[in-house]
């Protein structure tokens, strides 16, 4: 084993590295110690430094492939301040080279038996083997951009994006329009909808649990269940959906791709939706590192929240697994995805945001609205990228209980900002402070519903459910959700 290995980060333990032949092994330390220097390359064998500005991605500790995620910050890595967030880095440099348009292309998880490996031979092998290398260079040293382009992604395009693969950065609109389920009827009839989180117990007792779904559900077009947050274990959200569709509700299961495998997710997402879920939520989940101490294990990074909206899209739209086996009875969900307006820089999340809908995200559920002025500047970044008319999006509102949370919200939670005047109210409000927390709930929702491309809210109460029917009676979007749902109780 030689001394400096920067691969062995991904090598999976209890699997050496296979032997490669010689010509392999000299052609990998060649391009570790150019690379490695250069770009920070950490060999993951499936290089796709064209579209990241020539910085390598893979010091991310979320093994994000596809863009800062909700927790990035302009000055650091949320998982490991002592870092800058190395997305942030990338979309920085990309602008700078005028080649933001490229980090659009959605793009593969790893082939993890190429982990530790070259790349260089397979561009060889495209050069010579595929492309020729006379027609190579004879098309590289044209005079037309177009035609040199067209060479270089021939040789480069499948080195990228293998065929098991072949990711874009194309819009991929749902095949089908009939809605999957009562939330995506809804928001198609021009419904100004709301969802609400109901928390899911921390033991096998459901009786909690169900007495919120029942409380819950006339205010709301459907329940969100989230999946261990804050990386600490909870009831599963499968489990906590399938209770729900036995209370009349409607659930939207969150996905995180913490903890899971590509093999993992797709099997539960037919499970989930043989047990009669229809709303998939898909998200990068909280880090292992802000979960309980002893930390669980950091390197189960198989696949990123883009990846997984592409891959379950894949499965429901084209019937086919991601190994290309075909599935005879697909899944047929709404896609979900979470979108962070503060995190990293509108510009920078937008397009993030926009290679989820290309991906096959059909809503947003947005994280923690406390400043509508700045939700406006990064709907404007969502309308330059004309995505409005694509996606439906939900703005997240969080009642404010007292103080201490404010305060923990603006400066723990990846991605949540409160302005000055927010933590000022509740600094100032005292023991009403609860009672303050609702008013300022209720402005922001009577600003946000305003706002051109918002469809709706999803009320995240994070344990204070009861004050869910309160929030929607007096935010005047009781009637539309009871109405629909054929009852009109009052709020206790
Ligand atoms: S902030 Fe998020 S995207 Fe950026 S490096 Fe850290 S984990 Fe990765």
């Amino acid at each position: 084993m030689p001394i400096f290995t920067p691969g062995r980060r991904w090598q999976p333990p209890f699997y050496p590295f296979k032997r490669e032949p010689f010509g392999r092994r000299t052609l990998a330390f060649i391009e570790r110690v150019t690379k490695g220097p250069l770009f920070g390359c950490r060999m993951c064998g499936n290089c796709l430094l064209q579209e990241t500005a020539f910085i390598c991605p893979m010091e991310c500790p979320k093994g994000v492939r596809n863009g800062p995620c909700g927790g990035s910050t302009p000055e650091h890595c949320y998982v490991d301040q002592t870092r800058p967030c190395i997305w942030y880095r990338i979309y920085q440099r990309a602008f700078k080279m005028g080649r933001e348009e490229l980090l659009l292309e959605v793009l593969p998880p790893l082939d993890w038996d190429k982990t530790g490996t070259e790349t260089w031979g397979d561009v060889v092998h495209q050069v010579t083997k595929v492309v020729g290398a006379r027609e190579f260079v004879r098309g590289m040293s044209s005079k037309d951009p177009e035609k040199r382009h067209t060479v270089w992604d021939s040789v480069f395009r499948p080195v990228r994006q293998p065929e098991w693969w072949q990711g874009d950065a194309d819009y991929h609109p749902p095949r089908d329009l009939t809605p999957r389920s009562e939330l995506e009827r809804r928001l198609q009839s021009g419904e100004f909808v709301v969802t609400a989180e109901v928390a899911p117990p921390t033991t096998t007792a459901t009786g909690k649990l169900c007495r919120n779904v029942e409380m819950v559900r006339p205010y709301v077009a459907a329940i969100n269940f989230t999946d261990n947050p804050s990386a600490t274990c909870r009831m599963s959200s499968w489990a906590c959906a399938k209770l729900a569709l036995e209370h009349d509700a409607e659930p939207v299961m969150q996905i995180a791709a913490r903890d899971r495998t590509r093999t993992s997710l797709q099997s539960e997402v037919l499970g989930a939706y043989s047990l009669g879920v229809r709303n998939i939520l898909c998200l990068s989940g909280d880090h292992a590192r802000m979960g309980p101490v002893p930390v669980s294990r950091s390197d189960v990074l198989d696949i990123d929240s883009i990846q997984m909206i592409w891959i379950i899209r894949r499965m429901r739209d084209e019937g086919k697994y991601l190994d290309g086996r075909g599935i005879k009875f697909p899944p047929n969900v709404f896609i979900g995805a979470a979108a962070a307006p503060f995190a990293s820089e509108p510009r920078f999340q937008a397009i993030r945001e926009h290679k989820k809908v290309n991906a096959g995200a059909q809503f947003f559920q947005t994280n923690l609205v406390y400043d509508p002025d700045r939700l406006e500047i990064w709907l404007n970044e969502l309308a330059k990228r004309d995505i409005l008319n694509k996606v439906y999006i939900l703005a997240g509102i969080t009642p404010l209980k007292n103080y201490k949370m404010a305060a923990y919200m603006h400066h723990e939670v990846p991605g949540v900002v409160l302005p000055d005047s927010v933590l000022k109210r509740m600094e100032m409000a005292g023991e009403g402070a609860a009672e303050e927390g609702v008013q300022i709930a209720l402005e922001l929702i009577e600003q946000i519903k305003k706002k051109q491309g918002i469809h709706g809210i999803h009320l995240m109460a994070v344990g204070w459910e009861e004050i869910v029917p309160r929030i929607v009676t007096e935010a005047g979007l009781a009637s539309e959700s009871l109405l629909a749902t054929g009852a009109l109780p009052l709020p206790a």
